[in-house]
């Protein structure tokens, strides 16, 4: 009878800014136009997906932040200038991989 409950809800898909893959959008970390430690116009994560304006997708890897940084792919992604510094996100991808993990301090 209700067959059609087999499949799952309609999960909103977007497209890795590095690798241009399709992937679930609770698969990929937002990326918003904020401000850097310098106090100038960079990338920075939204892991919650509840900043306002325009977001960008990324699989959360070090590898497809690296694409998205030779591509440029946060600037354009973002409508921001060139020079958008993306090395927040690589930070926190750099730390956060093992966010849950912090209990190794003594
Ligand atoms: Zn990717």
């Amino acid at each position: 009878m209700a067959s059609l409950s087999t499949s799952p809800a309609r999960t909103p898909v977007r497209t890795c800014i590095g690798c241009r893959e399709r992937a679930a959008k609770r698969e990929l970390l937002r990326v918003v136009l904020g401000t850097g430690d310098d106090g100038r116009p960079a990338a920075v994560p939204d892991p919650d997906g509840t900043a306002p304006g325009r977001g960008a997708h990324l699989h959360p890897t070090t590898a497809c932040y690296d694409l998205a940084v030779r591509r440029r792919a946060f600037a354009r992604a973002l409508r921001a200038g060139v020079g958008l510094a993306g090395a927040p996100v690589g930070e926190y991808l750099a730390a956060g991989t093992t966010a849950e993990n912090t209990a190794e301090t003594p």
